[in-house]
């Protein structure tokens, strides 16, 4: 008998989506532990490490659970970075039962599946990230961190194409970070750049997780 994928989980929890376009959704989050970059302005360091094991049919169960009293559409699998495990076989699976499927990554790793939305958030220094990403990502978020510049941000918006957004993302809602984003979207403006726009973290305003 072949055995169960198993997954290491920090959390599995209802909140809204804080972040990017879908900003403001009920949404059931899972976070999945581990990744492979360890950013200092990381807020959820506590996903590098550890995490609980849970098979495939552990984690539907939770979800169904937290969905009876969140009856949420939408399923955001976020990290850590979501795509150092295997989800396939949990993507398949949350499809099956008609869920839509947000994945938040750092965009290093991609493997096809049937997700409905990419919210790819390429990180310093080098913010690279997979070519896959050009068609597939809905967004792309910066993270406005102390040491962005207008360089990195006219990067990233001429390797995306014109038609995906980008979200200058204040670092935890900070003051310094959020005049620093107004000062990029001014020169992002006066330098003919599309589609870029700022943003802030809702859920943290709401004092929701
Ligand atoms: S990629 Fe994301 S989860 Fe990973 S260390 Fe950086 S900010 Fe944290």
């Amino acid at each position: 008998m072949p055995q169960p994928r198993i997954l290491k989980i920090t959390e599995i929890f209802p909140s809204v989506q804080g972040e990017g376009l879908r900003q403001g959704e009920p949404t059931i989050f899972i976070r999945l532990s581990g990744c492979n970059l360890k950013c200092d302005f990381c807020d959820t360091q506590y996903a590098w490490k550890g995490g609980k094991e849970y098979s495939t049919d552990q984690i539907l169960e939770e979800v169904k659970k937290i969905y009876r009293n969140f009856p949420s559409q939408w399923v955001c699998l976020t990290g850590g970075e979501p795509l150092v495990q295997d989800i396939s076989g949990l993507v398949k699976e949350l499809k099956k039962q008609d869920y839509k499927i947000q994945v938040e990554t750092n965009a290093t790793h991609y493997i096809p599946l049937p997700v409905d939305w990419y919210s790819v958030s390429p990180k310093p220094d080098d913010y690279a990230f997979q070519p896959e990403y050009r068609e597939k990502a809905k967004e792309v978020k910066i993270v406005i961190i102390k040491n962005l510049n207008f360089e990195q941000v006219r990067r990233l918006r001429n390797e995306f194409p014109e038609t995906i957004p980008i979200l200058l993302q204040p670092q935890s809602n900070r003051k310094w970070s959020m005049e620093l984003g107004s000062k990029l979207l001014r020169q992002a403006l006066k330098n003919g750049l599309k589609n870029i726009r700022i943003s802030l973290q809702l859920h943290k305003v709401y004092g929701m997780k």
